[in-house]
């Protein structure tokens, strides 16, 4: 008989599914459905819908108990020569346990991510940079220049959140606050209705480095012979150095769409050069988007941890880092490496690179249907669906509790592989 009276509960959430974490989400929960009810995101809305409660282990693409899983899991491990932990979208908690994992059995460690994280961290160990906050774009910034369209459209909250949020601690800064865009030509539908003045300059993510370059030239009083730079009028350009000069406190913000492209280091460290140009007469400062699927959890507790960023190995006896060999898929095809634990607690999507030769552990969330069935599935739990959890913001500065919303009884990360390192450590 179905009971006419009963009624989904709304409850408070912490968004686990990209760096921005927001802390503001309702979501409906019906027994085990979860449906986000506001605000409006494609990106969350997708992520609290996906996965499923009822699957179960697999060992050789057989179902098993969840203990066969984790038994014949232990036994892999512990016959493996030289595992590498690869994906790493999980928690805090869950990452800690992977690199005591990695540290005591001579493995590697690299995030499904890891090209754009190894360049960010590159970029920083060498150059440095000047960094800011969600917080301080939101309450302090009175211009903001977008590199790319990461921070735009349907999957991101950060012009809702931080270029025009509802109030400010420096009402003067939101009301003075303009917005600069420097992307391609598809960001324009993602720009209409945006509340603060806004200008936006079509620009190929490939033509990223000689446009900032060129607003180096032009903030130092340089003249430039070309009339355009990258496809954008130079008379255009200069009246963006202008305003970067002018403002109070300028923020420069990228994302993927810049970090992970081919030779994305060059463009990034000329940002990095423009801030630090500014910041002789102004302030400025900027923002790296990014960091989702766990990236900056598992960067920062490997960074405290070992002392290095990802892509660090323990197979020496201590940790050393090397953003090139040291890349799951790297260690893998050169043979170093016999074996991946593929950890993928956010998307069902996100299964192993299926033109990986290797065996294979496989966490994830628990729903996942593979292409290349690997030797052990185990699914677990969603850090703030399934389980509490915490996860590092994109700003690095700020860690956020993440509540479970419902009993799923699907396990976590760190429990499972607490279970397997019981049976194979001494
Ligand atoms: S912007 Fe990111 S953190 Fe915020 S609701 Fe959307 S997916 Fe979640």
């Amino acid at each position: 008989m179905i009971d006419s009276t009963h009624q989904p509960v709304s409850r408070n959430a912490v968004c686990p599914f990209c760096s921005l974490l927001c802390d503001d989400l309702r979501v409906a929960v019906d027994g085990q459905a979860l449906t986000l009810t506001g605000p409006s995101c494609g990106r969350a809305r997708a992520g609290f819908a996906d996965g499923s409660i009822e699957d179960v282990p697999l060992v050789a693409g057989v179902q098993a108990s969840a203990q066969q899983a984790i038994e014949r899991a232990a036994a892999l491990l512990a016959g493996s020569r030289h595992p590498v932990f690869g994906g790493l979208a999980t928690d805090i908690d869950g990452m800690r346990t992977v690199m005591m994992l990695a540290d005591r059995c001579g493995g590697s460690v690299d995030h499904m991510d890891g090209d754009t994280l190894a360049r960010k961290n590159g970029l920083l160990a060498t150059r440095g940079g000047i960094s800011t906050t969600l917080a301080e774009v939101a309450n302090r910034a009175d211009l903001i220049v977008l590199f790319g369209e990461d921070a735009l459209g349907e999957g991101s909250r950060f012009v809702e959140r931080c270029v025009t949020p509802g109030d400010s601690l420096h009402p003067e800064r939101l009301a003075a606050r303009e917005l600069v865009v420097l992307a391609p030509q598809s960001a324009t539908r993602a720009l209409k209705g945006i509340s603060v003045p806004t200008r936006h300059l079509p620009m190929a993510m490939s033509g990223a480095a000689e446009v900032a370059s060129a607003l180096r030239a032009l903030l130092a009083g340089r003249t430039l012979a070309a009339r355009a730079v990258a496809g954008i009028r130079t008379t255009d350009l200069a009246e963006v150095a202008a305003r970067l000069a002018a403002a109070r406190y300028a923020v420069v913000v990228w994302g993927k769409d810049l970090s992970s492209a081919p030779h994305s280091e060059v463009a990034m460290e000329l940002l990095n050069e423009l801030l630090k140009d500014l910041n002789r007469s102004t302030r400025a400062a900027g923002l790296v988007l990014g960091g989702g699927d766990g990236a900056a959890s598992a960067n920062a507790v490997c960074a405290w941890q070992a002392g290095y960023g990802l892509r660090t190995s323990f197979a020496s006896g201590g940790p050393e880092h090397d953003p090139t060999r040291f890349s799951a898929r790297q260690l893998i095809e050169d043979g170093t490496a016999d074996l991946l634990v593929w950890i993928s607690a956010y998307a069902t999507r996100q299964t192993p690179p299926a033109d990986l030769d290797c065996p294979t552990i496989v966490l994830g969330r628990s729903g996942m249907r593979f292409d290349v069935v690997p030797d052990i599935y185990i699914p677990v739990g969603t850090p703030g669906i399934d389980h509490p959890g915490r996860l590092i913001r994109a700003d690095s500065s700020v860690s956020l509790p993440l509540p479970a919303l419902r009993e799923s009884g699907l396990s976590s990360v760190r429990q499972v592989l607490g279970q397997i390192a019981a049976l194979v450590l001494p």
